[in-house]
């Protein structure tokens, strides 16, 4: 008989700083984050350095781990070679350290168990016991429904080896939270567009640019390195940046002109950008009449769409929509507009990221110097393995059901497809996950526990004691990025790359890479012609060789350009080009888009507004932390410990808040956050507006610096805006309100 699964929370032991520094990057022109004094440090003679690649974010900026003759992590810096990190790292990954000393780390494999009360606890197992129960698993579910229906949750790296694993055994059902919660709806519209995806890191040509349009980029919070260092470039070269934000934030502090958004109205705000380039002729001819499809049904489509019509919708005025678009005008083609990373904000991202691609076509800003480059990575060929075995379903079949143009697995229908209520063709009955946090990423907290909840059995792979290893029936514990090898990184850029990460110290407690887990469990099942090594360092050997390098040069080396194979950077004046899509132009109207039924051309719709006495609530980034991912990494917490609530000073008196104080937060559905906020007065928010930065506000008490430290926004996303183009979870329609006494001591007295 089923068993409810109850979340459990993973008892500690006392936590203890290593007395290690920070040291911290100063990026020119950005003063973004204070510093800390270092260290004094062994001199780099003294000390091993061995490559690696950063896994703090997911940029993956190559860099050097220093291990001193104790065995102690003293510094990580950046590659010089590296084209991603330019030499540098940013204070995140500076303190990558962080992640290898927190005590907090799981250390032991865990197995769910119940008292005879019924009551359920962990008991620490040992990594054979372990791995043979999830592997049982496996061979139980196949046997019983077929592999399709164990399904994966992954992230990073370490997911690409759990699905590796899932692939020979015979599921393809997947999903990773980047995509839905994430950047989907930019891959869908600048695929339907340009028949390319914008990929990662950005091919932004910011080094270049004359001119920077930002709409929710927050480039300098969001330490994305290279492009910071670019934009700092950019600043320094006098780029004219346009950035559109309902907040002043630290990109709109850089920016020659600050466009203060009301929330939820930029498409109307980019139609009429359109409208100018084409109504007043100066839109980049070249370009669109060799280019592209679609101009004349886009030039009727927009004619009534002025920056007066606009203004009505955004708040923004028609003159500086006016002179904004002349601005871009007569910098183009080296303008970028930027087509931002986590998109997820509405419902219909596809379409406002379909505008931006619109916008960059009128423009001409692609495959031009100074907008956005074409950019090429290093083919690596697989480690000689069978063919993975065709699976009789997967994601695709999940998403046709609806999200026809999606071009991942979406998660909340993997979740759907859990919960036999949903009735799906197709029924998922255990997860494995690696690399996400699910209870924070996941925007629809129900859905979660309800699936979480339905399917029979849950592994979870992470390094950290997140809340998602509460609904875990085994916990996994990885090592950190700095004591494993793991894939080489071969991500796009300018000048095709590879990256090396290897092990700079033995993994600590007893965790293991997943490279290593992964070939355990598939051993397990019989899958040993797809884990044909030892370790996995011959893997890495191997595929370098293939590309004229090995392992024995990266290790002194770390990164490795190679020439390009795809031709140049930018498209030649007057150059034949065939985008790849169903007309081989540009497509300024989506014909995918009209065969699928949706709107080939984008327009504006209008969004819930906020009730009486509440406030949209927007998020963003800090430069210090990555998600929920790093607010107990000593160092990281040391440079900001909590979050705060900003709030614009009308509604401050309207509400008699004082700057500092403590606040809950409630949203329109009732939902209190479980721990209170500060208070941070400012004008750098509209007054229809409060902002918090993402990722804090931790349940789990395992997480002994993070623990209940600011509030979390993700508990007041109740109310999610389903993309019906590629299944995005629009986040960004939640309205707080401001709660002054202890709701939890309020409800004690009501009771009373
Ligand atoms: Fe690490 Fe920072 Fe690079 Fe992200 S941007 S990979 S945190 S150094």
């Amino acid at each position: 008989m089923k068993t409810r699964r109850q979340f459990i929370k993973i008892t500690t032991v006392g936590a203890g700083a290593a007395a290690l520094g920070l040291y911290s990057l100063k990026v020119s022109g950005l003063n973004l984050f204070e510093s800390k004094k270092e260290e004094e440090p062994a001199s780099d003679e003294e000390m091993t350095a061995t490559p690696t690649y950063c896994e703090v974010c997911f940029w993956k900026c190559a860099g050097w781990t220093y291990v001193d003759k104790k065995g102690k992590i003293r510094k990580i810096i950046g590659n010089k070679e590296d084209p991603h990190s330019k030499g540098r790292l940013c204070p995140r990954g500076t303190g990558g350290i962080g992640m290898y000393y927190d005590n907090d780390r799981l250390k032991t494999p865990l197995i769910r168990e119940m008292r005879k009360d019924g009551s359920q606890y962990f008991r620490k197992a040992g990594w054979s016991e372990a791995l043979d129960k999830v592997a049982g698993k496996m061979k139980e579910v196949a046997g019983r429904y077929g592999p399709e229906a164990f399904g994966l949750f992954n992230h990073g790296t370490p997911g690409g080896h759990l699905e590796h694993l899932m692939r020979a055994y015979g599921s393809e059902t997947n999903a990773e939270p980047a995509y839905a919660q994430c950047r989907g709806p930019r891959s869908a519209a600048y695929y339907a567009t340009f028949g390319a995806f914008i990929g990662s890191p950005e091919c932004t040509d910011i080094r270049d640019t004359r001119c920077m349009v930002l709409i929710g980029s927050h480039i300098g919070e969001n330490m994305h390195n290279t492009q910071v260092q670019e934009m700092s470039a950019a600043i320094d070269h006098k780029a004219t940046i346009i950035t559109v934000d309902p907040r002043f934030s630290t990109a709109a502090s850089k920016s020659t002109f600050w466009l203060p958004i009301k929330p939820a109205t930029d498409i109307a705000l980019i139609l009429a950008w359109i409208h100018v380039l084409i109504y007043e002729n100066i839109y980049n001819k070249e370009f669109v009449h060799k280019y592209t499809f679609g101009f004349d049904e886009l030039k009727a489509h927009v004619k009534n769409m002025t920056p007066e019509w606009a203004y009505g919708i955004t708040t923004i005025e028609p003159d500086l929509i006016r002179k904004t678009a002349r601005e871009m005008a007569g910098f183009a083609p080296a303008v970028v507009i930027h087509p931002g990373r986590h998109v997820v904000w509405y419902g219909d991202d596809t379409q406002r990221e379909r505008s931006l691609a619109i916008l960059t076509a009128l423009l001409g800003a692609w495959g031009k110097r100074g907008s956005l480059y074409l950019p090429e990575a290093v083919h690596l060929p697989r480690f000689p393995q069978p063919e993975y075995p065709k699976p009789k379903w997967g994601w695709k079949d999940l998403n046709e059901r609806k999200f026809s143009l999606a071009t991942m697995g979406i998660t909340t229908e993997i979740m759907k497809a859990s919960i036999p209520r949903y009735n799906y063709k197709h029924q998922i009955k255990a997860w494995l996950t690696g690399g996400t946090n699910l209870p924070l990423s996941m925007p629809d907290k129900k859905l979660f526990k309800e699936a979480a909840e339905a399917v029979e059995f849950i592994a979870v792979m992470d390094t950290m004691p997140m809340e998602v290893t509460g609904y875990a029936d085994v916990v996994l514990p990885e090592a950190t990025y700095l004591e494993r090898y793991d894939f080489i990184r071969a991500a796009q850029n300018r000048i095709p790359n590879v990256a090396l990460r290897m092990p700079a110290i033995k993994p600590r407690f007893d965790s293991k890479p997943a490279w290593w887990i992964t070939k355990q469990i598939g051993e397990r099942l019989g899958l040993h012609a797809y884990f044909n090594y030892d370790d996995y360092s011959e893997v890495i050997d191997w595929q370098l060789k293939q590309i004229g390098t090995s392992l024995e040069e990266m290790k002194t080396i770390g990164v490795k350009s190679f020439p390009r194979q795809s031709g140049p950077l930018y498209i030649g004046n007057g150059e034949d080009y065939e985008f790849n899509t169903n007309t081989g132009k540009v497509e300024l109207y989506s014909t995918d888009f009209a065969d699928a039924g949706f709107d080939p051309l984008p327009i504006y719709t209008p969004h819930p507004e906020p009730p009486q006495n509440f406030y949209r609530l927007i998020y963003g980034r800090a430069p210090m932390h990555t998600f929920s991912r790093t607010q107990n990494n000593h160092f990281l917490w040391d440079l900001m410990k909590e979050n705060s609530v900003w709030v614009n000073p009308k509604v401050s008196s309207l509400w008699g808040l004082k700057d500092g104080q403590k606040v809950w937060l409630k949203n329109q559905d009732g939902i209190t956050t479980s721990f209170p906020v500060k208070v941070r007065i400012t004008e750098r928010v509209r007054w229809d507006t409060v902002y918090m930065v993402h990722g804090f506000g931790h349940s789990d008490k395992k997480l002994t610096r993070a623990y209940g430290r600011g509030a979390s926004d993700e508990e007041m996303i109740t109310r999610v805006a389903e993309d019906p183009i590629m299944g995005g979870t629009g986040m960004r329609g939640n309205f707080i309100t401001f709660i002054q006494e202890n709701p939890e001591v309020k409800r004690k007295e009501d009771k009373a």
